[in-house]
């Protein structure tokens, strides 16, 4: 057996307000003539007393990310490459804003020093050069991409991330006070994205010490806060970071499972984003997670949301068939999830099945 050498992000600040110490943790890393670049999530545009906050100097660049839709090969090419044209290189890239910016600057500092296009670094250690210094600073917990080791992407040819030792940020920040602006659906389903990472991460059959210890805490996090507390508050915000944090943790010596698996098709072929696509497939994985699945449902109640169904209906034989192609291919996943018979058990027909009823 071969264990994998984790490479994990270097530093780590914690603490409502930590923000403001952005300049001075990002001091070390200036170049001369080289700018810092600002990658902010578009929610924050015309919110200028945040924008007041962040520590532009001399040529450094604030550029608005467009959110629009979950983060494209073509987009991360088109920014990398302005960069390059105007300044040669840059000092470092810092996103800031929920895991599609952070997976666009991680990207970015990545294409910044590595010839070609982000397309060619799509999948597992591809990526040859180190990036230039990036920061990640969530204002959206729940993904972990403030932890991962890869930036998802969509491109021409499928959605997958430039996994690698050279993706995880050189710094993290996490100030939960960033957060508390999100909007309760969103944060239900970027919350949910953890609460099923801990779910997969723990029934797994990839599980080991590691990845329970983080899991479990993340798990009893999430519990806190969507189950067992009436009101969202502070302390909430505080707790979803680090539960976004350790969820992560979790899955990165570990894999995701089924509902990733099943999300991963509707994404290719309807569009649909991450957090949102996991709760509609969760909501219906009673027979591979039940007690998860039951759990969800009482916190589906409690927050008062709706979990959109029935999003299959009238899709041609072809488009079931794509999302049926695309989430096969996701083997390590379903391997976690069932086990190394998963072939057996998850046969194109039974997938069939399970997309027909979302
Ligand atoms: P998101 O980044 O797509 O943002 C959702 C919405 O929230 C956007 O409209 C954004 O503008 C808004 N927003 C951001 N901060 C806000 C704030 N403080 N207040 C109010 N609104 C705010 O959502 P997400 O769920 O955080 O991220 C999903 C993305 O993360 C997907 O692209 C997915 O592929 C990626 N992801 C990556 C990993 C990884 O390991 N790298 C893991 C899971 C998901
Ligand atoms: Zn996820």
């Amino acid at each position: 057996m071969k264990f994998r050498n984790f490479k994990m992000v270097d530093y780590v600040v914690y603490g409502r307000g930590c923000f403001d110490q952005l300049d001075e943790i990002i001091a070390p890393h200036r170049k001369e003539g080289a700018p810092m670049v600002f990658l902010l999530d578009q929610y924050f545009e015309n919110d200028a007393a945040f924008k007041a906050r962040i520590p532009l100097k001399g040529n450094d660049q604030l550029l608005i990310a467009d959110v629009t839709y979950e983060p494209k090969t073509s987009q991360v090419d088109a920014i990398a490459t302005q960069l390059k044209e105007q300044f040669g290189t840059v000092s470092g890239i810092i996103g800031i804003g929920g895991g599609s910016v952070m997976d666009l600057a991680a990207a970015v500092s990545l294409m910044i020093t590595n010839p070609g296009k982000a397309e060619d670094y799509q999948g597992w250690d591809l990526v040859k050069n180190p990036g230039v210094y990036k920061v990640g600073i969530p204002t959206i917990s729940g993904t972990g991409a403030e932890v991962s080791r890869t930036c998802v992407l969509s491109g021409p040819e499928r959605k997958l991330g430039m996994n690698s030792d050279f993706t995880p940020f050189d710094q993290i920040v996490l100030d939960p006070e960033l957060i508390k602006s999100v909007p309760k659906n969103q944060r239900f389903y970027t919350g949910m994205d953890c609460y099923i990472h801990c779910i997969e991460s723990l029934q797994g059959t990839y599980l080991n010490a590691f990845s329970q210890s983080y899991g479990e805490k993340a798990l009893e996090l999430c519990q806190k806060v969507f189950l067992n507390k009436k009101e969202w508050d502070a302390e909430s915000d505080e707790d979803l970071m680090m539960a976004s944090y350790a969820g992560g943790m979790s899955i990165a010596y570990s894999q995701v499972g089924v509902a990733h698996a099943v999300s991963y098709g509707l994404a290719h072929v309807l569009g649909v984003k991450h957090g949102i696509g996991n709760c509609i497939v969760f909501n219906h994985l009673e027979e591979f997670y039940p007690e998860g699945v039951k759990e969800f449902h009482q916190m589906v109640k409690q927050a008062d949301i709706d979990i959109p169904q029935g999003i299959t209906k009238g899709l041609t034989e072809e488009q079931f068939n794509t999302m049926i192609d695309v989430s096969l291919n996701m083997a390590p996943l379903w391997e976690n999830a069932l086990g190394k018979n998963w072939r057996e058990q998850m046969t194109r027909e039974r997938l069939r099945k399970l997309y027909e009823r979302l």
